[in-house]
C-alpha cells in the first residue's frame, strides 16, 4: 500500500507529517527536508530521552485537519480601554447620523465593512486604536469615563 505525498504528489511507502513554511502536509522522505518533520504525539510510555525519529505507528489517512488559514491578527489584543456599555449603538447612531452607509464608515476605517457591521452589533469589541478611530471619525464617545454622570 502505498500513500501520495501531498507536496510533490509522488507514490511512496509512507510519508512524514512534516511542517512546510506554515502548513502540516504529509510528505515524501525527499520533500520532508523542505520542513521539519513533527513526530508523532508519544504515548504515555515513552519518557523522555527517546531516540530520534522512530517510524510512526500507522499514520492513518489525517488529512487537512491540521491545516488552516490564520487571518492576521491585527486585532487580536483586547482594548484596554471601559467602554460605555452601548457603544454598539452609539457607533450605528453617529454613522446614520452621518448619513454614512456601513461601507462608507469601513473606507474611512480602513477597515471592512464586515467589521462595522459586528461592531455596531455589539459582537466584537474594538482595540484601543479602532476606539480612537471611530471617535475621531464619528465625532463621537464611545469610553465610560467620557460621560458624567447628571
Ligand atoms: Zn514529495
Amino acid at each position: 500500500m502505498t500513500v501520495l505525498c501531498e507536496m510533490c504528489g509522488k507514490e511512496v511507502d509512507r510519508t512524514s507529517r512534516t511542517r512546510i513554511e506554515g502548513s502540516v502536509l504529509l510528505v515524501c522522505a525527499e520533500c520532508a527536508r523542505f520542513g521539519v518533520v513533527l513526530e508523532p504525539p508519544p504515548t504515555a510510555a515513552v519518557v523522555a530521552g527517546g531516540g530520534p525519529r522512530r517510524p510512526p505507528p500507522s499514520l492513518g489517512p489525517l488529512r487537512g485537519a491540521t491545516r488552516r488559514s490564520t487571518e492576521r491578527d491585527v486585532f487580536l489584543e483586547m482594548g484596554e480601554l471601559e467602554l460605555a456599555p452601548d457603544w454598539g449603538r452609539r457607533i450605528r447612531i453617529a454613522r446614520e447620523g452621518r448619513q454614512w452607509t456601513p461601507d462608507d464608515l469601513a473606507r474611512k476605517l480602513n477597515e471592512k465593512r464586515s467589521l462595522v457591521l459586528k461592531l455596531e452589533s455589539g459582537n466584537f469589541h474594538p482595540t484601543d486604536a479602532l476606539v480612537r478611530k471611530l471617535e475621531h471619525h464619528l465625532g463621537i464617545r464611545l469610553r465610560a469615563d467620557a460621560e458624567k454622570p447628571s
